[in-house]
């Protein structure tokens, strides 16, 4: 996966950029997702070729003194995370001494740079713009943020410069499973764990992009891959106290896997943090468990657990057949109940139902609720197939798709789950002409 990250000083225009990377797919693919959208990072794509972009001015910190220490810390996240880098600079303001320090750091990395000239709205500011030649660059681009106009050239290059190295993956057809949560939340620890219940159980192998690991367990009765981005084990090299860090190592790990377990802290609940972790996952169709850790910490009476996993589906909209389980990653309580429920989930996301069985079971259910009558015309389910997707997705062929209103969709992807059994797994339904 190609990560794009928008690097600047506060205030140069790069949340604007990254909404117009955002806007034209996120009209098109993300309208009825029903995922809340995440000012920060997201999918876009140029020319077919998808990549995520991150807006590090999204985490900025907005106090004056604390600023230059952040932006060099935010910078050089970018620099160690990301595989493109847009650095964006402002016209108006000229070039500052921050500008030529942030610059200093993006020239040492060995990665793509892109120079970007924002608010070169006239011909006055072009040539204001020659003024950043001063950096010793070669190129630059100028942009538009009022009107788009540049972007296209700038996606060309960026999209012509990502790295066509193929990524061999050494576990191939293995389950993959992913730790993600907030900082601090007991990412570490759970893996931990893992690793101590056997130590001779487990292989790392380090991937042949960047610097993810693959952690290969084959215990518990199961055989899967802890999917481990950026040395969750190992000392990180910067401290790990920016989210705009763990919202990059957890984009690359969730692209990567199957299943994500969302960790969340019992002692915070379920934060926008959760959400946005959730929100990647659901998008990139992956399996899901909530497990809430530090279980250890929270004081209980029967209804605890109930209520808590209540507040949670609450607060996580419309897809809630998701398991949600207790645990202490400290004190190891249900750690292997989590890695159970994980490849229960992996289960349900790979599982195929037979044409025949699929409509021998919906069909039946169409008929007894169809649809409702719209300007009196009857909608008439005739066939439905699964498609030959990593996830569950499902065509319904009928008479007037277009008469088939989201409520229904809900009532269709509600009986798939009921009757097939689909818990953790996002479910994508279409409804098209025959
Ligand atoms: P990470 O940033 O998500 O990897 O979080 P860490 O694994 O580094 O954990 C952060 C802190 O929370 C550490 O001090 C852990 O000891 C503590 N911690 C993790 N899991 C638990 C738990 O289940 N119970 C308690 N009480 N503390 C925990």
């Amino acid at each position: 996966s190609n990560i794009v990250a928008i690097v600047g000083r506060p205030n140069v225009g790069k949340s604007t950029l990254f909404n117009r990377f955002l806007e034209r797919r996120e009209a098109i693919v993300d309208a009825t997702s029903g995922v809340t959208r995440d000012r920060h990072y997201g999918k876009s794509d140029w020319n077919g070729v998808e990549f995520t972009v991150i807006d590090t001015g999204g985490y900025e910190v907005n106090s004056e003194d604390v600023f230059q220490g952040e932006i060099t810390k935010q910078v050089q996240l970018a620099v160690d995370e990301a595989t493109s880098i847009i650095f964006m600079l402002n016209v108006h303001e000229g070039l500052t001494d921050t500008d030529q320090e942030i610059y200093e750091m993006l020239r040492r990395a060995n990665k793509p740079v892109y120079i970007v000239i924002n608010k070169a709205d006239s011909a006055k500011e072009e040539l204001a713009a020659t003024e950043f030649y001063q950096l010793g660059i070669d190129k630059y681009y100028t942009l538009s943020s009022a009107t788009g106009s540049g972007t296209g050239e700038l996606l060309d290059d960026i999209v012509k410069d990502f790295p066509t190295d193929e990524y061999k993956d050494p576990f191939e057809g293995l389950p993959k499973i992913t730790i993600a949560g907030r900082p601090n939340v007991g990412k570490s620890t759970l893996t931990n764990a893992l690793l101590d219940v056997e130590r001779n159980i487990v292989t790392d192998v380090a991937g042949t992009t960047r610097d993810s690991i693959q952690t290969l367990y084959n215990k518990f009765g199961y055989e899967f891959v802890l999917v481990d981005t950026a040395g969750m084990r190992r000392k990180a090299k910067v401290k790990e106290d920016l989210e705009f860090y763990s919202v990059m190592r957890s984009v690359r790990s969730i692209e990567y896997s199957d299943v994500v377990i969302i960790m969340v802290d019992a002692t915070l609940g379920w934060e926008s943090q959760d959400m946005n972790i959730f929100g990647l996952a659901q998008k990139n169709r992956k399996g899901i468990v909530i497990v809430v850790n530090k279980w250890d910490l929270v004081e209980k009476d029967t209804n605890t657990t109930r209520d808590f996993e209540a507040k949670i589906k609450e607060k996580i909209g419309q897809f809630t057949d998701i398991p949600v389980l207790f645990i202490s990653a400290l004190t190891k309580q249900r750690i292997l109940k989590a890695v159970e429920v994980a490849m229960e989930v992996y289960e349900n996301r790979a599982k195929k139902i037979k044409t025949s069985k699929l409509n021998e079971v919906m069909l039946p259910v169409f008929e007894a609720t169809p649809p409702p009558a719209l300007k009196g015309k009857y909608v008439k389910i005739k066939y439905c197939v699964q498609l030959p997707t990593p996830s569950p997705q499902f065509v319904f062929f009928c008479n007037l798709p277009q008469y088939v209103k989201e409520a229904y969709k809900r009532f269709t992807e509600n009986q798939l789950r009921k009757h097939f059994g689909f818990t953790g797994v996002p479910i994508e339904i279409y409804f098209r002409q025959k």
